[in-house]
């Protein structure tokens, strides 16, 4: 039989997130989403509990000092750290994704060297991880599969002895100046494919020839910091490479199935907060004598609200049980529950500032920062049109 109902640990999971969620998180999103300058506007204090808590390696095995949970029980804890606050939520998804990169791909010596301190739970710091794949000459651009050379990764990493020196540069990349680890993608064969010729690295910030350059003002998920990352003849040991040289993009696209359940958890989150105040504001405004939740074409679109977060949330747990166990889920592709929760995150937030009328659009309901908040899910972690070219060739191609 089917079991749709979560275990008892998964309810505890559940509840341990949601109270450090509304107790910690939420008070402080409206005040972080204010900050004017983009550099301040981070809640260190509420990360440094997160990560007490291991909110910050759920992924990593708990050989390693991670939580060593499941995909499933991941999802669980980012949907309520996302109802509270989908940039905080982010901050930490990232790291969870980009420590399970290591754990998955990196040797038994570099787990020790890079997630042992990493997974530190003493609640000292915060710990958190950056991933930088994105370039100023396009995201999309890194997934090139053309055979012409000249296309795809423009970072490099040349071979120098046994070292690499990397040049190049990132952007937009989340977790910018507050990561205490890097990783990046860089070309390591400008004779091949881009498809083969892109490798991994992970350093520390404090490398040389490693630097910060701007750090983007953003529309929304404000509590989270986008910046560009810049490599000036970065020396980097062979030991630093995670996988074999060439295999940066398969590694890459693994982390970006994980990073589909995660933006999945994400945008159900955000969407769930919009269409829990819709709903209280709905039963509390009277107007003409009655609660507009009274009102059928009230009511009916909050019954949609909630048909598509519960369709978006199932679809998102079924991927991250195929994720989880390796299984080639067939019908269901990896991309589809972050395709479809992200939009359906845009229209449930949109829906939700309709509902409140006028109030929705003011600053005094956080119904306005949902609506900026979402615009970002059907752009990050593979823009959806690049999924949806991603989906269309590996579910109809005949050759
Ligand atoms: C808040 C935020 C956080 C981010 N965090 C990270 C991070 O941590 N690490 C990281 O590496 N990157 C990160 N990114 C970058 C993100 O992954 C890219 O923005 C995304 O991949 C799109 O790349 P681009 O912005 O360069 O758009 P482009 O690649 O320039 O694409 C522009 C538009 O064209 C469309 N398009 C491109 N190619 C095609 C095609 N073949 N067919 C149809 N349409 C196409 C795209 O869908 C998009 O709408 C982040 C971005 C944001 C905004």
């Amino acid at each position: 039989m089917i079991d749709f109902t979560l275990t008892e640990d998964q309810l505890s999971l559940q509840e341990v997130a949601r109270k450090f969620a509304e107790k910690e998180v939420k008070p402080k999103a409206a005040e972080i989403d204010r900050m004017a300058d983009p550099r301040q506007a981070f809640d260190a204090e509420a990360t440094r509990k997160a990560c007490a808590l291991g909110f910050h390696a759920m992924l990593v095995p708990e050989k390693w000092g991670g939580l060593g949970l499941t995909m499933n029980d991941f999802i669980i804890v980012i949907e309520e750290l996302a109802a509270a606050d989908i940039g905080f939520a982010m901050n930490l998804a990232v790291s969870c994704s980009v420590s399970k990169m290591i754990a998955d791909n990196g040797t038994e010596a570099q787990a020790e060297r890079w997630l042992r301190p990493y997974c530190d739970m003493r609640g000292d710091t915060h710990h958190l991880v950056a991933f930088g794949g994105t370039e100023p000459s396009g995201g999309t651009e890194i997934f090139c599969g053309d055979p012409d050379p000249r296309l795809g990764t423009r970072t490099t990493a040349r071979a120098d002895g046994g070292d690499y020196i990397i040049n190049g540069a990132k952007c937009f990349i989340t977790n910018t100046s507050r990561a205490e680890l890097y990783g990046v993608l860089a070309r390591t064969d400008k004779t091949k494919n881009n498809l083969v010729a892109n490798s991994v690295f992970f350093f520390t910030p404090d490398t040389p020839g490693f630097s910060i350059g701007k750090i983007e003002d953003k529309m929304g998920h404000r509590g989270m910091s986008n910046g560009e990352l810049i490599f000036d003849n970065m020396r980097l040991a062979k030991d630093d490479m995670i996988g074999a040289a060439g295999e940066g993009l398969p590694i890459l696209m693994r982390c970006y199935h994980v990073n589909g359940v995660m933006t999945g958890a994400l945008s159900i989150g955000l969407a769930r907060a919009a269409y829990e105040m819709a709903l209280n504001y709905a039963r509390e405004r009277v107007i003409w004598g009655q609660p507009i939740i009274g009102y059928q074409a009230i009511s009916h679109l909050l019954v949609d609200m909630k048909m598509q977060i519960e369709a978006a949330r199932l679809l998102t747990q079924r991927i991250a049980w195929a994720t989880q166990y390796g299984i080639h889920d067939k019908g269901i592709h990896p991309a589809m529950g972050k395709v479809f929760a992200s939009e359906m995150a845009r229209k449930v937030t949109t829906d939700a500032l309709q509902i409140l009328g006028g109030s929705g659009y003011m600053k005094g309901f956080p119904a306005e920062k949902y609506v900026r908040d979402s615009m970002v899910t059907t752009i990050y972690d593979g823009a959806n049109q690049v999924l949806r070219n991603f989906m269309a060739m590996d579910m109809f191609r005949t050759a």
